[in-house]
């Protein structure tokens, strides 16, 4: 069973860390539950996907997503705009070869 307390904290850090290509992130911690959570693990998958799309597409934004502004679980937002973002760039990448 997990506790989504957990997984909103574990999101912030990995969130955070990836940002800012740290790695004085808790890690351990992350990983540990990344192990353990299906969710989370998609979740970090998309944010790093994303993170990694932008450093190497500099002008590619994630759009803004036709979601209602209420929907409350930002880490989705993540790992959908993850998703387009990660699509266009293996896209470009795929192209560019
Ligand atoms: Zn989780």
């Amino acid at each position: 069973v997990v506790d989504r307390q957990e997984c909103e904290r574990i999101r912030e850090l990995f969130t955070a860390a990836i940002d800012r290509a740290s790695s004085e992130i808790e890690e351990a911690s992350v990983r540990r539950h990344l192990r353990s959570c299906a969710e989370c693990a998609e979740a970090y998958d998309a944010h790093r996907a994303v993170a990694r799309g932008l450093a190497q597409q500099p002008l590619v934004r994630p759009r803004s997503h036709p979601l209602p502004p209420h929907v409350r679980f930002r880490s989705q937002l993540y790992a959908v705009a993850g998703l387009a973002v990660a699509g266009g760039a293996v896209a470009l990448v795929v192209l560019a070869r």
